[in-house]
């Protein structure tokens, strides 16, 4: 039995793997620990033995979450700080070069995170429910 089918067998709830994401918990078992330290991740699950990282640049995708929620936070906050509270732009400048760099790092794991929950997430749903998804690999 593959590993994608060993999935579908235990459909997954959203909310479930969510949860198991924020505590940067495996979203399959939600006992081992997806991070050793503050970057590294083992490769495999010490609790169900899930392999994390399926391909090479398989958490690549995680960047966007990182990328969309760092963008999205500094343009409503610098919106709001800016055109609504009145602060000038060159004091807002400074703050936000530093923002983006440390939140990006902050948030790395929770993306990587949330990037392996929606998609064991998604893949424990089967072919079935996703449309183009029945080809066999
Ligand atoms: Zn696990």
């Amino acid at each position: 039995m593959t590993e994608k089918q060993d999935l579908q067998k235990h459909q997954l709830s959203l909310g479930v793997v969510l949860k198991r994401a924020l505590k940067l918990r495996c979203p399959l078992c939600g006992e081992g620990k997806l991070f050793e330290g503050y970057f590294r991740m083992p490769e495999r699950c010490k609790g169900c033995n899930l392999k994390y990282e399926e391909a090479p640049g398989y958490f690549l995708g995680s960047t966007y979450i990182n990328y969309g929620l760092t963008i999205t936070l500094t343009t409503v906050s610098y919106i709001w700080l800016h055109f609504i509270v009145g602060i000038k732009r060159d004091t807002l400048i400074p703050f936000y070069v530093i923002f983006i760099i440390l939140f990006a790092l902050f948030f790395f794991r929770y993306a990587r995170s949330f990037w392996l929950a929606i998609d064991k997430w998604l893949s424990s749903l089967g072919p079935q429910n996703i449309p183009g998804d029945d080809i066999e690999d």
